[in-house]
């Protein structure tokens, strides 16, 4: 092994089951073992968002562009612009995505559990209602 160029891979729409609105994402990096790395670039069409979930061993975004939200549960949201990166933690329940009239990319960091567990490295629950998103652009 030496370092190398990753080949790029396609760009694949967001399933409808874990997300509202169109998001598309490039899966850039997915480290084999011992790296349990794995690195994306989300793109969020206004309005676009994710249902609520949690990652086994946390998450960190990096925002590249365009305006959104990250909110974990029973906390307030958490504008999102370029330049920003957050942190969720280990099992914390939340949701990201774009605000109301803007797109928003973002990088997505996180680590898949120790295979020996046989936890998922995302759980995914409900959408978001209609009084969770921030309908209101910039709103939070
Ligand atoms: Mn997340």
């Amino acid at each position: 092994m030496s370092t190398r160029p990753l080949p790029n891979g396609p760009t694949v729409k967001g399933p409808e089951q874990w997300f509202t609105g169109d998001v598309y994402f490039n899966a850039y990096y997915a480290g084999q073992e011992p790296s349990r790395t794995r690195l994306n670039l989300v793109r969020f069409a206004p309005g676009a968002h994710t249902a609520w979930h949690a990652h086994a061993v946390g998450q960190t975004l990096h925002v590249t562009e365009g305006l959104g939200y990250v909110q974990s549960r029973g906390e307030d949201v958490i504008v999102l612009r370029p330049g920003d990166t957050v942190h969720t933690p280990a099992g914390e329940w939340h949701w990201h995505g774009a605000t109301a009239d803007q797109f928003m990319c973002h990088l997505a960091l996180w680590e898949a559990p120790d295979p020996a567990g046989g936890q998922p490295e995302t759980t995914w629950g409900e959408k978001l209602g209609e009084d969770e998103y921030p309908a209101a652009p910039g709103e939070g």
